[in-house]
């Protein structure tokens, strides 16, 4: 989509505050950045913060970073990095420029905690945890001040310079902004801003002995990129006057062009999980079987399961950006794809639940080729062969020995149902095994009715699918359901009694001959089962179901 087009998309508070930024002329372009923390794989809930802001650098004049908000070395990892990188490009979004790390901004960090130091605006505390907890107050009760609080700046310099040299040990004293102890947000009784962490980092090693906290670091790092709009979720509401105060308290940001920020609503979906800690959990506790497990609402396992970036944004469109808490409906992220799948996947036949049918009046020794569309309403997807022979499978539930009404639709001895791209069959007779179930269906079929209705005027309003035995692929298909039973699992004391033990089926069955070479992470459509694509990690053919062809969570 090109920036000058004029696409209609739905308005909501930020955009009108743009709207107002550009119009008054305090920004000529916008400026955003998605700044994800690199300690585990991005959820859904971050594509809607990417859609967010790289959606709105391209349709108003502007720019999105990708900047990894790395200040706590011991949780991240490059390998999440990596994931990182890969998942918001295969969204379909570019990055400004190079990709951006707040460790790149350590060395600036420390030149504003030392100016913050010189105004008196910082200082080095030495209580200890508990005591730090006890002068800190409580939501009703106000703060002390720490007998620190009035070290002069020299002093402090120097007892940050040691911290920084590594002469104090972890824990033994923290940098503070001195701002209000007796200040209603408790986020601004006196913030740590800096604390001594002896651990590697992934970008700059055993550099740093001490490590900014995330409020110093953020507004700092958006500030250094010239960050117009920094947009983030609800939570970090009261820490906005922390944001403004440390911009406001340095002289190269103080100016009415640095850096606003503004929360939106998260994204809470139901029936999952969406804390980076909780999906830690379902991974290192092995309850499922990665991030890219298809049941996970990580986009990697939303890839793996067969769901499209188009779908994605179209999901985070949908549900639009406010300001109010709520719980979204798996079905309308379920909707967004079935929209996209129904236009672009290609039609093919799977047998989930494998039985015979043989057709009693056909050659033995023939196979027959056959063209089928690739879409019902898209002809230029082209056609596919099929094969017709004398053993077919069907599905289980295609057939019963009986039909319960006029209204059945499927097999049943002595009634006629229509093969998918192919001829009129009917039931004649079944084997059972010993207990009753039943083996193989036998039947005849009329040659008259390829392409064709009964030229008696037989009505024959059923259809079914198929794959002809001897040429059918076998495969496995992967069927999900909800990963948890409750609607809001972290409310749950234990996470595993929660868990939907019926969360993954697996079925053997066949596929049409063509679906060996299916590449891995395409979409299909087995027809009448639901949208599929091919196991992205699985060697064998693998197909996970990505979601039923209708909607079976509202009902
Ligand atoms: P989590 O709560 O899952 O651990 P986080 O906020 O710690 O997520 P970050 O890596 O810091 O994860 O997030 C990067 C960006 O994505 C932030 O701007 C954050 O506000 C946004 N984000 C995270 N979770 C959601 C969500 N559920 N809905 C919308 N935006 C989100
Ligand atoms: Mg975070």
């Amino acid at each position: 989509m090109s920036q000058n087009e004029t696409v209609e998309k739905p308005t909501n508070f930020i955009r009108n505050i743009i709207d107002k930024d550009l119009s008054t002329e305090l920004h000529s372009a916008i400026q955003t950045r998605f700044p994800p923390e690199p300690n585990g794989y991005l959820h859904i809930g971050h594509a809607k913060s990417i859609c967010l802001n790289f959606g709105l650098a391209q349709d108003y004049p502007g720019q999105c970073n990708l900047r990894f908000d790395d200040t706590n070395p011991a949780k991240e990892d490059l390998e999440y990095v990596e994931s990182i990188k890969k998942d918001v490009q295969w969204l379909g979004f570019e990055w400004a420029g190079e990709i951006k790390y707040s460790s790149n901004y350590f060395p600036k960090f420390y030149q504003y905690a030392v100016e913050l130091i010189n105004k008196g605006l910082a200082y080095v505390d030495f209580l200890s945890a508990e005591e730090t907890r006890e002068y800190r107050g409580s939501l009703t009760e106000a703060g002390k001040n720490s007998p620190y609080r009035e070290t002069t700046p020299a002093e402090n310099l120097a007892h940050f310079e040691k911290m920084k040299a590594g002469e104090y040990q972890e824990g033994e004293c923290v940098l503070r902004a001195k701002i209000d102890m007796a200040s209603s947000f408790m986020c601004m009784r006196d913030p740590t801003i800096y604390r001594i962490k002896f651990a590697d980092h992934h970008q700059t090693g055993t550099e740093w002995c001490i490590y900014p906290m995330y409020d110093f670091a953020h507004c700092i790092s958006d500030a250094i990129e010239e960050i117009t709009h920094s947009l983030c979720t609800l939570e970090f509401q009261d820490n906005r006057r922390l944001y403004d105060w440390v911009l406001d308290s340095l002289v190269d940001f103080n100016k009415p062009t640095r850096p606003h920020q503004y929360e939106f609503s998260r994204l809470n979906l139901a029936y999952t999980v969406m804390s980076k800690r909780k999906l830690h959990q379902l991974v290192d506790d092995k309850l499922v079987t990665g991030w890219n497990d298809p049941r996970m609402p990580t986009i990697s396992g939303l890839r793996r399961r067969g769901y499209t970036p188009a779908s994605l944004r179209s999901f985070a469109e949908r549900i639009g950006i406010s300001k109010v808490d709520s719980m979204t409906e798996m079905s309308i992220l379920e909707a967004a794809v079935r929209d996209d799948l129904n236009v672009a996947a290609f039609r093919t036949m799977g047998v989930l639940d494998p039985i015979k049918l043989v057709i009693e009046n056909y050659d033995a020794d023939e196979i027959e080729t056959l063209q089928a569309p690739n879409h019902p309403q898209n002809e230029d997807l082209g056609k596919r062969s099929i094969h017709f022979g004398k053993t077919l499978y069907i599905d289980r539930a295609d057939f019963i020995e009986t039909a319960p009404n006029k209204k059945w639709k499927r097999l049943a001895v002595g009634k006629e149902v229509r093969l998918r791209n192919a001829y009129v069959v009917l039931a004649e007779r079944f084997d059972t095994d010993d207990a009753g179930n039943i083996t193989t269906i036998y039947g005849t079929y009329d040659k008259d009715t390829l392409g064709k209705n009964p030229e008696d005027g037989r009505k024959v309003k059923g259809v079914i699918h198929f794959v002809e035995a001897s040429t059918a692929q076998p495969a496995e298909f992967h069927l999900y359901d909800r990963l948890f039973t409750v609607e809001n699992p972290v409310k749950s004391d234990n996470f595993e009694e929660v868990l939907n033990p019926n969360s993954l089926t697996v079925q053997q069955g066949f596929v049409e001959p063509g679906m060996a070479e299916a590449p891995k992470e395409q979409a299909y459509q087995f027809e009448r089962e639901g949208y599929f694509c091919r196991d992205s990690e699985a060697d064998k053919l693998v197909f996970n179901r990505t979601v039923g062809l209708r909607d079976t969570w509202s009902s």
